[in-house]
């Protein structure tokens, strides 16, 4: 059975820290779905077409990840595409208890669900889109916080 895990999360924008948990995961599953999570109800810094197509650039030579955008419960994706495995990562102890709730009820509603937890790399325990956001907001230069295949992506701001 193909191994298919998905990677949820907002990716407002997609940072260097992503990217590398995606890379590292790669090896490990015969397909990934990067899942933006989207809540209509909820203003995001960039749009969710932004946020795929910028994802999509970064792994056009990667046919095992693929992305897509989904509201509604993790779970129901996953049945969706056929995943058996939800791809986090972890930075600090207040990732561990947040992701350790959310890990548990997943299991709860959907038994067949294994969560699997990469560490990220030192460099990238720092990076975080709320960081990432505010230094574009305010001008700053962000590249060495995104991707290299988007640097030289204009990320502007939708208003
Ligand atoms: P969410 O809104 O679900 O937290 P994010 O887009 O912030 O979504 O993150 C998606 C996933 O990527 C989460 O598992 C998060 O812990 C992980 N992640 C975010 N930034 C990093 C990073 N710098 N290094 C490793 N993992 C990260």
């Amino acid at each position: 059975m193909e191994r298919v895990a998905i990677f949820p999360g907002s990716f407002d924008p997609f940072t260097v820290g992503h990217e590398s948990i995606v890379k590292r995961a790669i090896p490990l599953f015969d397909k990934i779905v990067i899942m933006i999570g989207f809540n209509s109800n909820k203003r995001s810094f960039f749009s969710v077409e932004k946020r795929a197509e910028w994802i999509n650039e970064v792994f056009k030579n990667e046919p095992k990840v693929t992305v897509e955008w989904h509201e509604g419960l993790t779970v129901d994706f996953c049945k969706k595409v056929n995943a058996r495995y939800i791809l986090r990562g972890l930075r600090t102890s207040a990732d561990f208890e947040f992701e350790r709730a959310i890990a548990q009820v997943n299991k709860m509603m959907h038994p067949q669900i294994e969560s699997v937890f990469l560490l990220t790399s030192p460099e990238h325990t720092p990076v975080t889109s709320t960081i990432v956001r505010d230094i574009i907001y305010h001008g700053g230069d962000a590249s060495m916080f995104l991707p290299t295949a988007l640097k030289n992506t204009v990320f502007k701001i939708d208003e």
